[in-house]
């Protein structure tokens, strides 16, 4: 994943705080020791997160959020990498995104019986096309829309809908004998 929810794409260790600059002035960090004592520890190349990272940096970067502010639980880890296989075997191009995996994978493991609402605040969506931020506005009913900020392909559609196809739709299949789902019935979107 890429800004305030980035990590390493290759092995899903969290990124320093400390941010590096590289030639062209792009902002870096560097993963750090999910144990380290409080300082960074450079031990991998610098790196800003990514769009796609590999199945294993999203397993540990689960079991990294899980950690943080829970009691380990080596049956669900067990359980998220067993999904995680089927998503990212079942994923090509854009449903690869780390985002609409992570979604996947949180609803899965939602409708096999496992709470993970704590999921939904270790990512943030973004916008289908250009990955950037999207702009909340509420509708009169409460629903809430996401736009694109800066609308980069000038339909004004609500990207939160195209995010919830997406993931459904990768849910669909991956998980081919699971319940059938539909993109207004995801639990943490
Ligand atoms: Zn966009």
């Amino acid at each position: 994943m890429k800004g305030e929810y980035a990590f390493c794409p290759k092995s899903g260790a969290p990124l320093s705080e400390e941010r590096h600059y590289d030639e062209r002035g792009r902002p870096a960090r560097h993963p750090v020791g999910e144990r380290h004592d409080g300082t960074t520890r450079p031990d991998g190349e610098l790196t800003g997160g990514a769009l796609r990272s590999s199945r294993v940096a999203l397993f540990n970067h689960f079991r990294n959020c899980h950690r943080r502010a829970r009691e380990p639980d080596e049956e669900l880890y067990s359980r998220a990498g067993v999904e995680l296989l089927r998503l990212k075997r079942t994923a090509s191009g854009r449903a690869e995104w780390d985002l609409f995996v992570w979604y996947a994978l949180a609803e899965r493991l939602s409708r096999t019986g496992w709470d993970v609402e704590w999921m939904g605040s270790d990512v943030e969506p973004r916008c289908p096309d250009c990955a950037g931020d999207l702009r909340y506005e509420s509708g009169i009913d409460g629903e809430v829309f996401g736009y694109c900020a800066v609308d980069c392909t000038g339909s004004g559609a609500d990207r939160l809908a195209e995010i919830r196809d997406r993931v459904a739709d990768l849910y669909r299949r991956a998980f081919a004998d699971a319940e059938r789902i539909d993109a207004d019935g995801l639990r943490l979107l």
